[in-house]
C-alpha cells in the first residue's frame, strides 16, 4: 500500500530540523502497516516562497473577522525554504528510502496560476491539493476556538456548497495530481443535510480533471469520526472510474500508515484493487496490497 500524505512538522512548530532518521522511522512505521511507498507532502504554506507568491491574500475579501487569524497563521508558519525542503526530500529518496518528493498544495482562489509557476521550478513527484479555508475562515482548524465558533453562526449547507465550489475550482486549475481529504469540510462534525448533490459535483470535477482522489484515515481521529471520503462520496468516485491514493495525513511517526488496512478494505469492497503511484508527476497503477 501507499501513504501519500505525510508531514514532517507538527502543527505547533513553525520549523523543523530535517533529519533522515525521522524519514527512516516513518518508513519503518509504515511497513508495520503494510505500506511500502510514502510521499512527503509538507504544507505549501510553510514556505517563504509561497508567501511571496500569494501576498496578503487574506485582505482580498474586505474585513472578515477571521482575516487577522489568517495573517497570524502565515506569520507563524511561512518561515521555511522550499528549496531546502525539496533538496531534503530528494536526499531521502536518493539514500534509498521509499519516499516520493511531494507537497500538500493549498487552494488560493484566483492565484493558482502563480502557485503553479512557483511549483514548476521544483522536481516534484506528486502534488496533493487541499481546501483548508473558505476566504479567511479555516474551517478545519479544530483547535482554534474562533474558527470553530464560526461553525455555530454560519449556515452549514452554505458552507458545504462553498467548500464544494472551492474544490471544483482547485480541480479545474490543473495544478495538483491528487485531491486530498476530499470532504474535509465535515471534519468538525457539521454535515450538510443532503451532501449527495455536492458529492456528485465534486466527483464530476475530479473526473473532468483526471485527478486521483485520496482515501484518508485521518478523519477517523477527528470529531467527525469518519474516513475521507464518506462511503456515499467514495461510491460516486468509483462509479466514475477514478483512481485513488491511500493516506494517513500523519504529522508525526505514531500515525504513519494508520488504519491502512481499513482503507484497503473500503476500496476492495468496491472492486478497487490498484492504487495510483506517481513519479515525476506521472501516474502508474500499482497493486493495492503488497504481496510479501
Ligand atoms: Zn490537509
Ligand atoms: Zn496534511
Amino acid at each position: 500500500m501507499i501513504d501519500y500524505h505525510l508531514h514532517l512538522w507538527s502543527h505547533d512548530d513553525s520549523s523543523v530540523g530535517y533529519r533522515l532518521d525521522q524519514v527512516a522511522q516513518y518508513c519503518e512505521e509504515a511497513a508495520r502497516h503494510g505500506v511500502n511507498e510514502l510521499a512527503l507532502t509538507e504544507h505549501l504554506y510553510r514556505f517563504v516562497e509561497l508567501r511571496a507568491t500569494v501576498g496578503d491574500f487574506w485582505n482580498r475579501w474586505g474585513h472578515e473577522p477571521t482575516a487577522p487569524l489568517m495573517a497570524d497563521y502565515f506569520d507563524f508558519h511561512a518561515r521555511n525554504s522550499l528549496e531546502e525542503y525539496v533538496a531534503f526530500a530528494q536526499l531521502a529518496k536518493s539514500e534509498g528510502l521509499p519516499v516520493k518528493v511531494g507537497m500538500e498544495v493549498d487552494f488560493y482562489r484566483d492565484q493558482m496560476d502563480d502557485v503553479a509557476a512557483l511549483l514548476s521550478q521544483y522536481p516534484f513527484d506528486v502534488l496533493i491539493g487541499s481546501v483548508h479555508w473558505l476566504n479567511t475562515w479555516q474551517f478545519d482548524d479544530i483547535d482554534n476556538a474562533a474558527h470553530m465558533a464560526e461553525w455555530r453562526t454560519r449556515d452549514v449547507d452554505q458552507s458545504w456548497a462553498d467548500y464544494s465550489l472551492a474544490l471544483e475550482e482547485l480541480a479545474g486549475a490543473h495544478v495538483v495530481d491528487v485531491l486530498a481529504h476530499p470532504d474535509v469540510i465535515k471534519v468538525a462534525g457539521y454535515v450538510a443535510h443532503d451532501p449527495a448533490p455536492l458529492w456528485e459535483r465534486m466527483a464530476d470535477a475530479a473526473a473532468q480533471a483526471d485527478l486521483s482522489v485520496e482515501c484518508s484515515s485521518a478523519g477517523w481521529f477527528k470529531p467527525v469520526g469518519e474516513q475521507y471520503p464518506a462511503t456515499g462520496f467514495l461510491d460516486r468516485l468509483v462509479a466514475r472510474g477514478l483512481t485513488f491514493t491511500t493516506a494517513s495525513d500523519a504529522h508525526g511517526r505514531e500515525r504513519v500508515g494508520a488504519r491502512a488496512d481499513d482503507l484497503a478494505t473500503l476500496l476492495e469492497e468496491r472492486g478497487v484493487h490498484e492504487l495510483a503511484s506517481y513519479e515525476g508527476r506521472r501516474r502508474t497503477m500499482v497493486p493495492l496490497r503488497v504481496t510479501p
